[in-house]
């Protein structure tokens, strides 16, 4: 696996690719690597003929200043991953290289960014915008592969490309678990293993959630129930909505003729951690 730091590095040694149609597949992520990363790679490559994965941790989409310091990085146990799952590239860049000066753009999704972690987190797709364009600007990958785990991020991924007529294929993968039902995450690494069994609320508030929508039951009801046991349990929770799975709308009940998921974000301790699961497929 070859480390790429600059653009200036990413544009020679890609642009000969491209010139020889050869197919660049592209994962970018924030590093502290999972089996969820290790899976979008994986179809990255069976994709693509070569596979860039960048590792970058985001400074504009954070919007609290600890989760940002506490951040995991794990770079060293990442390349010796990478390298293992036969990655072509791996592009690496300092801060500067990315933020030679600080944007003044500000993204808007209007409708996609205004709801669940929009309105939890002012200012993060903003943040997520302005890297995701630098980062397809500066690979140019023929397609770029993301996770449903962050729904509302591929949502506003698939209209930033839209929007800017990127020449890229947006592909987005099912969220990938361990075996109790939770949702891989890079934050995971700092709950301690009595919080993440207690972390457990969230899938099974999620397949609750779901299987009582599909035999019949009322949402605002069935979302109350979930409220409740969070606050008995002590639990913060800051969404619980049904949504349309493309524009994020949010629903008052099932619509078997609208795709959608229930979004859920709540704090273990002192960790934020956010899922969703399908309810009607598209
Ligand atoms: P991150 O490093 O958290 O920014 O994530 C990089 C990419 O991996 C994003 O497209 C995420 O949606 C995706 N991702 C994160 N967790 C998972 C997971 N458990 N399953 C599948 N993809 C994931």
């Amino acid at each position: 696996m070859k480390i790429l730091r600059t653009k200036e590095a990413v544009n020679s040694e890609l642009s000969i690719l491209k010139n020889n149609q050869i197919s660049i597949g592209f994962v970018p992520t924030m590093g502290a690597l999972h089996d969820g990363h290790l899976d979008l790679i994986k179809k990255a490559k069976l994709y693509s003929d070569y596979v860039v994965v960048s590792i970058f941790i985001n400074p504009t989409q954070f919007n609290n200043a600890e989760d940002f310091a506490k951040y995991p990085q794990t770079l060293d146990k990442d390349m010796e991953l990478l390298d293992k799952t036969g990655v072509d590239y791996l592009f690496l860049p300092e801060l500067e290289e990315i933020y030679p000066n600080k944007p003044r753009l500000k993204m808007l999704f209007e409708g996609l960014d205004n709801t669940l972690e929009g309105e939890f987190r002012p200012g993060h797709f903003s943040g997520v915008g302005i890297v995701v364009a630098k980062l397809l600007n500066i690979v140019k990958p023929h397609i770029a592969f993301f996770g449903q785990k962050d729904l509302q991020q591929v949502a506003i991924i698939r209209q930033l490309v839209a929007d800017l007529s990127m020449d890229v294929k947006i592909i987005s993968l099912p969220t990938v678990r361990e075996g109790s039902g939770l949702a891989l995450s890079s934050r995971n690494m700092r709950l301690s293993e009595k919080e993440k069994e207690k972390a457990l609320i969230i899938i099974h508030s999620l397949s609750f959630g779901k299987s009582e929508l599909l035999s019949g039951k009322d949402w605002l009801s069935t979302r109350e129930e979930i409220k409740e046991k969070f606050t008995v349990q002590d639990i913060k929770l800051e969404y619980f909505e049904l949504v349309n799975s493309h524009t994020m709308d949010k629903l008052e009940k099932i619509d078997h003729t609208i795709p959608s998921s229930i979004c859920i974000a709540a704090y273990i301790g002192k960790v934020r951690l956010i899922d969703n699961i399908t309810v009607t497929e598209d």
